[in-house]
């Protein structure tokens, strides 16, 4: 996609979300990085609501990751904040989140690198504070 873009709140920056996760297909992975209250989770609701997730989207930074069904098959939201440690335990771990059909979002994706397969990664989402509310989305850039 290539583009940068201002949001001037929450509900813009969920827009963005919408709008890139219309161009997603099953087994797509996309990463989302940012600092914290960057507004990844809030970009990645964004998608997953468009994608026919109905019910609360929450963070999943006190758990790996959350799995919801959309309109066109599984969806997988997760958190590598605090996985470095943990993967090393059970290598398993993130399996079922990486379903060969599963779309995917990654929040932290520079915490565990090695945790998902390069070659599904179809965009990188980088997101920035821009002062008050406004953020900077950057996807591809
Ligand atoms: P992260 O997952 O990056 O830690 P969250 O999406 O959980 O960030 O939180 C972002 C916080 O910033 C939320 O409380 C949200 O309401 C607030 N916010 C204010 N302005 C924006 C904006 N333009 N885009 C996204 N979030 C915003
Ligand atoms: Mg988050």
């Amino acid at each position: 996609m290539n583009r940068t873009e201002l949001t001037a709140g929450p509900e813009a920056t969920e827009q963005a979300g919408a709008e890139l996760a219309r161009t997603l297909a099953p087994g797509d992975i996309v990463l989302v990085s940012g600092e914290l209250g960057a507004g990844k989770t809030t970009f990645v609701r964004g998608a997953l609501r468009s994608l026919g997730v109905e019910g609360p989207i929450t963070s999943p930074t006190f758990v790996v990751g959350h799995q919801h069904e959309g309109t066109h098959g599984p969806l997988s939201h997760l958190d590598l904040y605090r996985l470095a440690g943990m993967a090393g335990e059970d290598p398993g771990l993130l399996d079922p989140f990486f379903a060969d059909d599963a779309i995917v979002f990654v929040e932290w994706p520079e915490q565990a690198t090695d945790a998902f397969p390069p070659e599904r990664v179809k965009h990188h989402v980088r997101l920035a504070h821009a002062g008050g509310d406004q953020r900077r989305i950057e996807v591809d850039a």
